[in-house]
């Protein structure tokens, strides 16, 4: 089923669902099944899972030459969606990103995704390769998620790269994008990051998923701001429990994101790593709790392998 629909049935009941990370190349499903097999009492109806670029290094050799070395590849976003559906009967949402793959592969992906009857995608464009300091899109790739969701809505019309192609078989998928309570650390402003995705719904995105943010009046007035602008697809909010303090400064770092005063004073003053991370689940019980109050449509939580800390927060929710 789409997420869209998932979200008419509920009728205002807030859904639960999480993203999982594809393991890194020779890891196992077994690092995903040990993720999602504790969480599955809480009856999400979609699990997310993501899709990673290649990124490399370059390697001095003895010769005094220098070898391009791929260190970090989390491949098979397609087949771990496979297993997840054939596993736990639930739907899987892959991740698309701009970054790394032509036109035609994305049309190849898509193809293979509705072969094997997966109804949504989330469209993203990818971050930057560290190396590469700004996005570079591949040759022959698209630059922005908007990119992605026109040539899946294309697919949905029965339109594909090829032009020969007359009215091919027309895929139905749900499409999902990424939203910034914060903004998109590239924009601007809020407002120039919410016209784009403003473009991005008008292109045919059905639902925003949003960057993790831990203060909810981020999400409140960023939804007000939508529905003020006319963006009326369901804004599902993304959440994560901090757990350690360095996160204190990777999360700002890598999210663009603001921690406010008393969560960040609260895991300062922990005395041992038990405590700070009870600090960490108190607060994201508190955020999770208030916007279901609040009727978000579900709650999406980053659980970055750590079954243990969402299942506590899910837990006390659900
Ligand atoms: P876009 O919507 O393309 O926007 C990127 C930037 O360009 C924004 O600043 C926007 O305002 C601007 N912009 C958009 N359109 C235009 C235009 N036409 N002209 C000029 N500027 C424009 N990354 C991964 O690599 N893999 C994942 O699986 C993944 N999953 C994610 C899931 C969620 C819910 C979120 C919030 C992020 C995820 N990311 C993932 C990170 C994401 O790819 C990055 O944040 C990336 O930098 C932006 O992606 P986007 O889809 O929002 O880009």
């Amino acid at each position: 089923m789409k997420v869209t629909e998932y979200i008419e049935k509920a009728a205002g009941q807030t859904l639960i669902s999480f993203e999982v990370l594809p393991p890194l190349k020779g890891g196992s499903m077994k690092a995903i099944f040990d993720t999602l097999d504790p969480l599955m009492e809480f009856k999400p109806p979609f699990v997310d899972v993501t899709y990673h670029r290649e990124e490399f290094i370059y390697r001095k050799r003895e010769s005094g030459y220098f070898e391009k070395v791929a260190i970090r590849k989390r491949p098979g976003t397609v087949g771990i969606c496979a297993a997840i559906m054939h596993r736990y009967g639930v739907d899987a949402v892959p991740h698309l990103i701009c970054g790394g793959f032509t036109k035609e592969e994305t049309e190849n992906v898509l193809i293979d995704l509705n072969f094997l009857n997966i109804k949504n995608v989330l469209a993203l464009r990818g971050d930057a390769r560290k190396f590469d300091g700004k996005f570079i899109p591949e040759k022959n790739g698209h630059s922005f998620a908007i990119d992605i969701v026109e040539q899946t809505t294309a697919m949905n019309k029965g339109i594909y790269l090829d032009a020969d192609i007359d009215d091919g078989a027309h895929s139905d998928f749900c499409v999902g994008v990424a939203g910034y309570p914060e903004k998109h650390f590239e924009s601007p402003n809020l407002d120039n990051d919410l016209m784009f995705l403003k473009a991005k719904v008008d292109a045919g995105a059905d639902y925003i998923v949003t960057q993790m943010f831990f203060d909810n009046q981020h999400y409140f007035n960023f939804v007000d701001k939508c529905r003020a602008m006319g963006i009326n697809v369901p804004i599902i909010p993304g959440l994560k429990p901090l757990t350690k303090r360095y996160q204190l400064n990777s999360i700002p770092r890598m999210f663009h994101i603001d921690i406010p005063d008393d969560l960040a004073s609260a895991m300062q003053k922990a005395k041992t790593g038990a405590d700070l991370k009870e600090a960490g689940i108190e607060w994201c019980i508190a955020q999770s709790k208030e916007l279901k109050e609040r009727g978000a449509p579900c709650l999406h939580y980053y659980t970055m392998g750590d079954a243990d800390t969402i299942r506590k927060v899910a837990e006390a929710v659900y």
